[in-house]
């Protein structure tokens, strides 16, 4: 019988640390990959962009495997049922932090103990796990500063170094290539969408701390999507980061930060952190939300945003700061709306992140910005964008009568925010 290695969110052959335990403990690995129907059944858009950047990623995989005269077996299924059907000796894989994925593990490792056999879970995700980084009391920290400081502090050439998965190819179980499965058969269409480059471009991370928050610059690394399915892994990242920019380090512990939030709160993902929060009346109107999503508010700065989102998949963080407070504060419409949003649009869509930055915005996450700190949105494109050049690339009809007026006036908006979040918090 042989061993399997089950692909998730880390597909890649080099420095993947589950993929390394495997085929130094075992012989005979055979690679496993599940398209999840909990998973797909979920996603609306059958041109779905992300499904075709993991359709792509397992095709290079397959073919790098095959190289190896081993192949990458491709099912659709639940995963619990399909292992329920499998004996395979042992099963390694890479920790997921979501709650499903989570439950769904569990289940798994249920099924498999039944028949004697062990569901291996290995960090590959995250510099530091779950419980790496905790306060002296052993609680977790809920607070981003301290954190990063301790984060930092335990940081040495141990947790960033990269898996020498290569010295053990040897141990892939020799088999001929398997089918690949269309991606019709799994209910999807293909987009025809540029994804990001895996490439890391250091010029612009030796920048970062300079350009990062102007959206009409290449200030940022467009790394996002491959950290989310784990085409780049997280320790090479972390290795340049060290060496060439702080600031940009900062963001991958924020990273780290929002993972590890997830795993001790799972109640955030249909909660605010901070209970009183849900308090909050919010106003909820259809037509405004309408408006926000299309990029049809009369703010440049928020439109442009929506539609680099709506074209693209992709919306610079500045911008998802700004666009996200207008939703809650300007037209106090509830964060979770915004967040299955962005939930539904971003290539790089992850619930730990997601999930931080829009409680972030609307004041009611762990750490998050005052809830009386109301983003200014002609102040900050004057500030970020201020040739325009941004608005302009997003806004055909920008500076023509046909441009919309703005839906809301800020100050009446702003007041209003300030009353509502008040008595929601008294
Ligand atoms: P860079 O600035 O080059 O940063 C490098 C990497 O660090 C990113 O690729 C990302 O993996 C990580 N990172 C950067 N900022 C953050 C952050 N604030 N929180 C967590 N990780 C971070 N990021 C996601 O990956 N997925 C999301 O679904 C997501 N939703 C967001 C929603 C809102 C409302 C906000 C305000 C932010 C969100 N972010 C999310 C964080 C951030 O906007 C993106 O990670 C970033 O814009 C991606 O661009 P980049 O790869 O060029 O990032």
């Amino acid at each position: 019988t042989s061993t399997i290695f089950w692909f998730r969110r880390d597909l890649r052959l080099e420095d993947n640390a589950g993929l390394y335990h495997a085929l130094r403990n075992e012989s005979d690995v055979v690679c496993l990959f599940i398209f999840d129907i909990e998973i797909l059944n979920d996603l609306e858009d059958e041109f779905d962009k992300r499904v075709t950047f993991i359709y792509d990623s397992l095709q290079t995989l397959k073919k790098q495997l095959e190289e190896k005269n081993t192949s990458l077996l491709i099912l659709y299924g639940n995963p619990v049922d399909i292992f329920s059907e499998i004996n395979p000796k042992a099963v390694y894989t890479n920790r997921d932090y979501e709650p499903y994925a989570r439950r769904r593990d569990e289940s798994v490792q249920k099924v498999l103990a039944l028949k004697g056999c062990n569901l291996h879970l290995f960090k590959d995700q995250v510099i530091f796990d779950t419980n790496e980084i905790l306060k002296d009391s052993g609680d977790p920290y809920t607070i981003f500063t301290p954190y990063s400081r301790r984060w930092k502090s335990k940081l040495n050439k141990f947790y960033a170094k990269s898996y020498p998965v290569e010295k053990y190819f040897r141990n892939f179980k020799l088999i001929p290539p398997l089918p690949m499965p269309s991606l019709e058969e799994v209910g999807f269409k293909r987009a025809v969408t540029d994804f990001p480059e895996r490439i890391i471009k250091l010029k612009i991370i030796q920048e970062y701390d300079k350009q990062r928050d102007f959206p009409a610059i290449r200030g940022t690394s467009r790394l996002s999507i491959h950290l989310r399915f784990g085409t780049l892994s997280i320790r090479k990242v972390v290795q340049i980061a060290l060496k060439k920019n702080e600031v940009w380090l900062n963001e991958l512990i924020w990273r780290d930060f929002y993972h590890m939030i997830l795993w001790y709160f799972p109640r955030v993902e249909n909660n605010s952190f901070k209970p009183a929060y849900d308090k909050i009346s919010w106003r909820n109107n259809l037509k405004e939300f309408k408006a926000w999503c299309e990029g049809k508010t009369g703010y440049p700065i928020v439109d442009a945003g929506m539609r680099e989102l709506n074209e693209t998949g992709f919306m610079h963080n500045r911008v998802r700061m700004i666009t996200a407070s207008f939703l809650t504060k300007h037209l106090l419409i509830d964060w979770r709306w915004g967040e299955a949003y962005f939930a539904k649009k971003l290539l790089d869509y992850d619930m730990a992140a997601n999930n931080g930055g829009w409680q972030w915005a609307a004041g009611c996450g762990c750490d998050a910005a005052p809830y009386f700190r109301v983003f200014n949105p002609e102040l900050q494109a004057e500030k970020y964008d201020p040739d325009h050049k941004y608005v302009k690339a997003w806004l055909k009809e920008y500076g023509t009568d046909k441009y919309p007026c703005p839906i809301i006036e800020h100050k009446f908006a702003r007041e209003r925010a300030l009353k509502v979040y008040k008595k929601a918090l008294e």
